[in-house]
């Protein structure tokens, strides 16, 4: 997990130790940071949209099977991940977004949440003070160097060698409401395959879109790139962006040996930690992600 999976991170653990299924410790370990108010990027506690709505992202990825399940701009729900694995069990649909994603989750029974916690009303009635506006587009004239701050991912490999991933995020803070990151899109924010590895990226997923970044970096290592070599290719692509937004992006690798990289695009001032556990280790470690450039 990265740095936001500290809530859940011990929990997965002890759920992986158990030989629970993979999709059990993805969802058990996101869902307590998806709970944590704190953790201001992801689920309950996040930032909303420019009109003070949380539309929260999340995405799961089967590295056995390639079955995904994607949700965006889900509205009112506490745990977009869980609403994600009903989908991929429920509906013959990988996406749903919006108020359909809604509506599913509702009748799954799932409840409606208030999702907007004090601090974060607060801050958004602080921001909407700094940034008043007719119009939502006009905020984004000067919208430069702000852009997305966090997610909680979860790469699992087992001991069988079977690879899981997930993800989910209020995305970009005060974002254009209706506007979708990477996390909902295969292939750019997720994307895993137990047969090479599995890969998830944060931060700037408009980036990550324009470079189909984790499937990418998957292909890498299916062509024979050790786990850092294809994450440095990846960031090599995201080099080869030309205009539009460009912001931090960091890309979080597993190969099909368990072993893995984690690397980064731009440093933003903050360091960039992860969460990582295998085999042999007492307990899990927090590490720091390698800047590329
Ligand atoms: N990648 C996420 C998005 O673009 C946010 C982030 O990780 O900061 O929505």
């Amino acid at each position: 997990m990265n740095a936001e999976g500290w809530p859940g991170m011990a929990h997965a653990v002890a759920l992986l130790q158990k030989d629970a299924p993979n999709f059990d410790v993805i969802e058990e370990g996101i869902k307590l940071v998806e709970l944590e108010s704190s953790v201001k990027t992801v689920g309950f506690g996040g930032l909303p949209n420019a009109l003070g709505v949380m539309q929260l992202d999340a995405s799961l990825m089967n590295g056995d099977t390639l079955e995904t399940a994607a949700l965006g701009a889900l509205e009112g729900i506490m745990h977009p991940i869980s609403v994600t694995r009903e989908l991929m069990k429920r509906l013959p649909h990988v996406m749903l977004v919006g108020q359909g994603a809604r509506q599913f989750a509702l009748e799954c029974g799932f409840s409606d949440a208030d999702l907007l916690s004090p601090e974060a009303k607060e801050s958004y009635a602080e921001w909407k003070k700094k940034n008043p506006h007719n119009r939502v587009l006009d905020l984004f004239s000067h919208e430069e160097g702000k852009g997305c701050h966090g997610t909680v991912l979860s790469i699992v490999r087992n001991q069988y060698g079977s690879m899981a991933g997930g993800i989910s995020t209020s995305g970009w803070d005060y974002k254009y409401p209706g506007r979708l990151g990477d996390s909902p899109v295969i292939g750019a924010g997720l994307y895993v395959d137990s047969r090479y590895g599995g890969v998830a990226c944060t931060h700037c997923g408009e980036n990550a879109i324009r470079t189909s970044l984790a499937r990418s970096v998957v292909l890498y290592m299916k062509r024979g790139a050790s786990v850092a070599e294809a994450v440095a290719e990846g960031i090599d692509d995201l080099a080869g962006l030309k205009g539009g937004y460009q912001g931090q992006v960091v890309v979080y690798a597993v190969d099909k040996n368990g072993e893995h990289f984690v690397g980064r695009r731009f440093k933003d001032g903050e360091s960039c930690d992860y969460f990582i556990y295998h085999d042999g280790m007492s307990r899990y470690e927090r590490r720091q992600a390698t800047y590329i450039g």
